[in-house]
Protein backbone atom coordinates (compact mmCIF):
# COMPACT_ATOMS: atom_id res chain seq x y z
CA UNK A 1 0.00 0.00 0.00
CA UNK A 2 1.07 3.41 -1.04
CA UNK A 3 1.02 6.49 0.98
CA UNK A 4 0.57 10.05 0.41
CA UNK A 5 1.99 11.29 3.40
CA UNK A 6 5.98 10.06 3.03
CA UNK A 7 8.29 11.96 4.03
CA UNK A 8 10.32 14.16 1.09
CA UNK A 9 13.57 12.53 0.83
CA UNK A 10 16.30 14.81 2.68
CA UNK A 11 18.73 16.91 0.86
CA UNK A 12 21.68 15.21 -1.20
CA UNK A 13 24.52 16.57 1.47
CA UNK A 14 22.34 15.85 4.67
CA UNK A 15 24.99 14.65 7.27
CA UNK A 16 27.67 15.16 5.45
CA UNK A 17 30.41 18.10 6.83
CA UNK A 18 31.66 20.47 4.34
CA UNK A 19 34.76 22.92 4.57
CA UNK A 20 35.08 26.32 2.71
CA UNK A 21 38.51 28.07 2.60
CA UNK A 22 38.07 32.02 1.88
CA UNK A 23 34.66 31.25 2.83
CA UNK A 24 33.91 34.50 3.85
CA UNK A 25 33.65 36.29 0.64
CA UNK A 26 32.72 36.27 -3.03
CA UNK A 27 32.79 32.44 -4.68
CA UNK A 28 33.79 31.03 -1.09
CA UNK A 29 30.42 32.82 0.32
CA UNK A 30 28.32 31.39 -2.31
CA UNK A 31 30.04 27.85 -2.11
CA UNK A 32 29.32 28.21 1.77
CA UNK A 33 25.57 28.72 1.06
CA UNK A 34 25.20 26.48 -1.52
CA UNK A 35 26.69 23.37 0.56
CA UNK A 36 24.64 24.73 3.37
CA UNK A 37 21.47 24.42 0.89
CA UNK A 38 22.17 21.05 0.16
CA UNK A 39 22.07 20.16 3.53
CA UNK A 40 25.51 19.82 4.38
CA UNK A 41 27.33 21.31 7.95
CA UNK A 42 29.67 24.15 6.69
CA UNK A 43 32.98 24.94 8.33
CA UNK A 44 33.79 28.40 6.97
CA UNK A 45 37.30 29.31 7.14
CA UNK A 46 38.98 32.65 6.69
CA UNK A 47 41.31 35.55 7.77
CA UNK A 48 38.96 37.66 7.94
CA UNK A 49 36.84 36.85 11.29
CA UNK A 50 33.42 38.99 10.34
CA UNK A 51 33.54 37.65 6.89
CA UNK A 52 33.54 33.90 8.35
CA UNK A 53 31.10 34.62 11.17
CA UNK A 54 28.50 36.47 8.88
CA UNK A 55 28.55 33.67 6.32
CA UNK A 56 29.09 30.52 9.23
CA UNK A 57 25.34 32.56 10.51
CA UNK A 58 23.54 32.58 6.93
CA UNK A 59 24.82 29.02 6.44
CA UNK A 60 24.16 27.69 9.81
CA UNK A 61 27.39 26.54 10.03
CA UNK A 62 30.59 27.11 12.20
CA UNK A 63 33.27 29.65 11.57
CA UNK A 64 37.35 29.64 12.10
CA UNK A 65 39.57 32.39 11.39
CA UNK A 66 42.73 31.19 10.73
CA UNK A 67 45.49 33.11 8.31
CA UNK A 68 46.26 30.21 5.72
CA UNK A 69 49.67 31.15 5.06
CA UNK A 70 50.88 29.76 8.47
CA UNK A 71 50.37 25.94 8.88
CA UNK A 72 49.97 25.88 12.88
CA UNK A 73 46.61 27.65 12.07
CA UNK A 74 45.76 25.03 9.16
CA UNK A 75 46.65 22.45 11.93
CA UNK A 76 43.76 24.13 13.91
CA UNK A 77 41.37 23.29 11.79
CA UNK A 78 38.51 20.20 11.35
CA UNK A 79 40.13 17.28 9.95
CA UNK A 80 36.76 15.30 9.88
CA UNK A 81 35.46 16.91 7.00
CA UNK A 82 33.59 15.09 4.21
CA UNK A 83 33.61 18.19 1.75
CA UNK A 84 36.93 20.17 0.89
CA UNK A 85 36.29 23.08 -0.85
CA UNK A 86 40.51 24.79 -1.30
CA UNK A 87 39.14 28.36 -2.11
CA UNK A 88 41.01 31.12 -0.92
CA UNK A 89 43.03 32.81 -2.74
CA UNK A 90 45.26 36.35 -3.18
CA UNK A 91 45.96 37.92 -6.21
CA UNK A 92 49.12 40.46 -6.96
CA UNK A 93 50.20 42.16 -10.02
CA UNK A 94 53.47 43.36 -11.30
CA UNK A 95 56.19 42.51 -14.25
CA UNK A 96 58.36 39.09 -13.08
CA UNK A 97 61.49 41.74 -13.02
CA UNK A 98 59.97 43.73 -10.00
CA UNK A 99 57.56 40.68 -8.55
CA UNK A 100 57.98 41.07 -4.56
CA UNK A 101 59.69 37.35 -3.95
CA UNK A 102 58.11 37.46 -0.36
CA UNK A 103 54.81 38.32 -1.95
CA UNK A 104 55.16 35.39 -4.79
CA UNK A 105 56.06 32.60 -2.05
CA UNK A 106 52.95 33.96 0.10
CA UNK A 107 50.43 33.17 -2.85
CA UNK A 108 52.05 30.13 -3.15
CA UNK A 109 51.60 28.81 0.55
CA UNK A 110 48.10 30.08 0.42
CA UNK A 111 47.02 28.86 -2.81
CA UNK A 112 49.22 25.71 -2.75
CA UNK A 113 50.89 24.63 0.11
CA UNK A 114 47.70 25.21 2.44
CA UNK A 115 45.34 23.08 0.13
CA UNK A 116 47.96 20.34 0.28
CA UNK A 117 48.06 20.50 3.95
CA UNK A 118 44.41 20.47 4.25
CA UNK A 119 44.54 17.36 1.78
CA UNK A 120 47.17 15.58 4.26
CA UNK A 121 44.78 16.47 7.29
CA UNK A 122 41.28 15.74 6.06
CA UNK A 123 41.80 12.58 2.95
CA UNK A 124 42.42 9.97 6.05
CA UNK A 125 38.80 10.85 7.35
CA UNK A 126 37.24 10.72 3.71
CA UNK A 127 39.03 7.43 2.99
CA UNK A 128 37.99 5.92 6.34
CA UNK A 129 34.42 6.96 5.32
CA UNK A 130 34.96 5.64 1.73
CA UNK A 131 33.13 8.75 0.73
CA UNK A 132 34.62 12.48 0.17
CA UNK A 133 34.64 15.22 -2.10
CA UNK A 134 37.04 17.83 -2.96
CA UNK A 135 37.07 20.89 -5.23
CA UNK A 136 39.61 23.26 -5.96
CA UNK A 137 38.60 26.78 -7.08
CA UNK A 138 40.72 27.29 -9.67
CA UNK A 139 41.01 29.97 -12.33
CA UNK A 140 41.28 30.25 -15.93
CA UNK A 141 44.81 30.91 -15.34
CA UNK A 142 45.21 27.25 -13.76
CA UNK A 143 44.86 26.71 -17.61
CA UNK A 144 46.38 29.81 -19.33
CA UNK A 145 48.61 32.43 -18.19
CA UNK A 146 48.78 36.24 -18.44
CA UNK A 147 51.26 38.65 -17.97
CA UNK A 148 52.22 39.85 -14.59
CA UNK A 149 50.36 37.23 -12.39
CA UNK A 150 53.04 35.06 -12.35
CA UNK A 151 52.40 34.16 -8.76
CA UNK A 152 48.51 33.70 -9.53
CA UNK A 153 49.45 31.52 -12.60
CA UNK A 154 52.26 29.28 -10.78
CA UNK A 155 50.06 28.67 -8.35
CA UNK A 156 46.89 27.43 -9.84
CA UNK A 157 49.13 25.55 -12.43
CA UNK A 158 50.09 24.01 -9.28
CA UNK A 159 46.35 23.40 -7.59
CA UNK A 160 45.40 21.63 -10.85
CA UNK A 161 48.43 19.39 -10.49
CA UNK A 162 47.82 18.70 -7.00
CA UNK A 163 43.80 18.28 -7.55
CA UNK A 164 44.84 15.26 -10.31
CA UNK A 165 47.23 13.67 -8.24
CA UNK A 166 44.29 13.73 -4.97
CA UNK A 167 41.99 12.08 -8.33
CA UNK A 168 44.69 9.42 -8.87
CA UNK A 169 44.86 8.65 -5.02
CA UNK A 170 41.26 9.06 -3.99
CA UNK A 171 39.17 7.14 -6.51
CA UNK A 172 39.83 3.33 -4.46
CA UNK A 173 38.77 5.18 -1.46
CA UNK A 174 35.57 6.84 -3.28
CA UNK A 175 37.12 9.94 -3.25
CA UNK A 176 36.77 12.48 -5.99
CA UNK A 177 39.13 15.63 -6.91
CA UNK A 178 38.24 18.04 -9.55
CA UNK A 179 39.13 21.78 -10.38
CA UNK A 180 36.54 24.67 -11.51
CA UNK A 181 38.05 26.76 -13.17
CA UNK A 182 36.65 30.39 -13.91
CA UNK A 183 37.17 33.67 -16.16
CA UNK A 184 36.14 36.72 -14.16
CA UNK A 185 33.51 37.04 -11.46
CA UNK A 186 31.81 39.42 -9.91
CA UNK A 187 33.13 39.60 -6.39
CA UNK A 188 34.61 42.78 -4.65
CA UNK A 189 38.04 41.99 -5.77
CA UNK A 190 36.83 42.17 -9.50
CA UNK A 191 34.69 45.02 -8.97
CA UNK A 192 36.97 46.95 -7.27
CA UNK A 193 39.42 46.06 -10.14
CA UNK A 194 37.37 47.12 -13.15
CA UNK A 195 36.77 50.66 -10.68
CA UNK A 196 40.81 50.93 -11.05
CA UNK A 197 41.30 50.14 -14.21
CA UNK A 198 38.65 52.74 -15.61
CA UNK A 199 40.46 55.68 -13.71
CA UNK A 200 43.53 54.44 -15.38
CA UNK A 201 42.74 54.16 -18.68
CA UNK A 202 39.94 56.82 -18.68
CA UNK A 203 37.11 54.84 -20.12
CA UNK A 204 33.95 53.41 -19.09
CA UNK A 205 33.76 50.23 -16.38
CA UNK A 206 31.64 48.96 -19.39
CA UNK A 207 34.72 49.17 -21.37
CA UNK A 208 36.66 47.93 -19.13
CA UNK A 209 34.92 44.62 -19.35
CA UNK A 210 34.60 44.21 -23.00
CA UNK A 211 37.87 45.68 -23.90
CA UNK A 212 40.29 44.40 -20.72
CA UNK A 213 39.37 41.81 -18.87
CA UNK A 214 36.77 39.80 -20.91
CA UNK A 215 39.45 40.59 -24.27
CA UNK A 216 39.77 36.95 -24.17
CA UNK A 217 36.70 35.74 -23.53
CA UNK A 218 33.90 35.24 -26.37
CA UNK A 219 31.02 35.50 -23.86
CA UNK A 220 31.25 39.41 -22.75
CA UNK A 221 30.18 39.33 -19.47
CA UNK A 222 30.65 38.10 -15.84
CA UNK A 223 29.91 34.65 -13.53
CA UNK A 224 28.20 35.47 -10.56
CA UNK A 225 29.65 33.59 -7.82
CA UNK A 226 26.39 31.57 -7.64
CA UNK A 227 27.33 29.87 -10.78
CA UNK A 228 30.94 28.88 -9.58
CA UNK A 229 28.63 27.58 -6.48
CA UNK A 230 26.31 25.46 -8.93
CA UNK A 231 28.88 23.56 -10.56
CA UNK A 232 31.01 23.05 -6.91
CA UNK A 233 27.87 21.92 -5.70
CA UNK A 234 27.30 19.19 -9.06
CA UNK A 235 30.59 18.19 -8.44
CA UNK A 236 29.79 17.33 -4.70
CA UNK A 237 26.27 15.55 -5.87
CA UNK A 238 25.27 12.51 -6.75
CA UNK A 239 25.24 12.81 -10.54
CA UNK A 240 29.16 13.30 -10.70
CA UNK A 241 30.29 10.32 -8.80
CA UNK A 242 32.45 9.29 -11.51
CA UNK A 243 33.81 12.64 -12.73
CA UNK A 244 36.89 13.61 -11.17
CA UNK A 245 40.65 14.78 -12.10
CA UNK A 246 39.03 17.07 -14.31
CA UNK A 247 39.14 20.73 -14.40
CA UNK A 248 35.83 22.68 -15.46
CA UNK A 249 36.12 25.99 -17.28
CA UNK A 250 33.52 28.34 -16.65
CA UNK A 251 35.53 30.83 -18.75
CA UNK A 252 32.74 32.08 -21.77
CA UNK A 253 35.10 30.31 -24.12
CA UNK A 254 38.49 31.53 -23.02
CA UNK A 255 40.39 28.48 -23.03
CA UNK A 256 38.38 27.82 -26.51
CA UNK A 257 40.38 30.33 -28.48
P1 LIG B 1 37.50 37.28 -2.46
O1 LIG B 1 38.64 38.19 -2.19
O2 LIG B 1 36.11 37.83 -2.52
O3 LIG B 1 37.53 36.07 -1.41
C1 LIG B 1 38.72 35.42 -1.07
C2 LIG B 1 38.64 35.07 0.41
O4 LIG B 1 39.84 34.39 0.77
C3 LIG B 1 38.54 36.33 1.29
O5 LIG B 1 37.47 36.20 2.21
C4 LIG B 1 39.89 36.36 2.00
O6 LIG B 1 39.83 36.90 3.30
C5 LIG B 1 40.26 34.88 2.01
N1 LIG B 1 41.70 34.72 2.16
C6 LIG B 1 42.69 35.28 1.42
N2 LIG B 1 43.88 34.96 1.94
C7 LIG B 1 43.65 34.17 3.04
C8 LIG B 1 44.49 33.57 4.00
N3 LIG B 1 45.81 33.71 3.97
N4 LIG B 1 43.91 32.84 4.97
C9 LIG B 1 42.57 32.72 5.04
N5 LIG B 1 41.72 33.29 4.18
C10 LIG B 1 42.27 34.02 3.18
O7 LIG B 1 37.87 36.55 -3.83
P2 LIG B 1 37.03 35.61 -4.79
O8 LIG B 1 36.98 36.34 -6.07
O9 LIG B 1 35.79 35.09 -4.17
O10 LIG B 1 38.09 34.42 -4.97
C11 LIG B 1 37.92 33.13 -4.42
C12 LIG B 1 38.75 32.15 -5.25
O11 LIG B 1 38.30 32.16 -6.59
C13 LIG B 1 40.24 32.48 -5.29
O12 LIG B 1 41.01 31.30 -5.20
C14 LIG B 1 40.41 33.11 -6.65
O13 LIG B 1 41.71 32.95 -7.15
C15 LIG B 1 39.39 32.32 -7.44
N6 LIG B 1 38.97 32.98 -8.67
C16 LIG B 1 38.36 34.20 -8.64
C17 LIG B 1 37.98 34.80 -9.83
C18 LIG B 1 37.30 36.15 -9.87
O14 LIG B 1 37.18 36.70 -10.96
N7 LIG B 1 36.83 36.69 -8.75
C19 LIG B 1 38.22 34.15 -11.03
C20 LIG B 1 38.82 32.90 -11.03
C21 LIG B 1 39.19 32.33 -9.84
Amino acid sequence: MTSNSAAPAPPFLHGRVAMVTGGGSGIGRACALALAGAGATVHVVDRDAEGAKSVAGEAGGRSHVADLADPDAVASLPADVDILINNAGLQHIAPLTEFPPERFELIQRVMVTAPFLLLRRTLPHMYAHRWGRVVNVSSVHGLRASPYKSAYVAAKHALEGLSKVAALEGAPHGVTSNCVSPGYVRTPLVEGQVRDQADVHGITPAQVLTDVLLARSPVKRLLEPEEVAAAVLWLCGPQSASVTGISLPLDGGWTAG
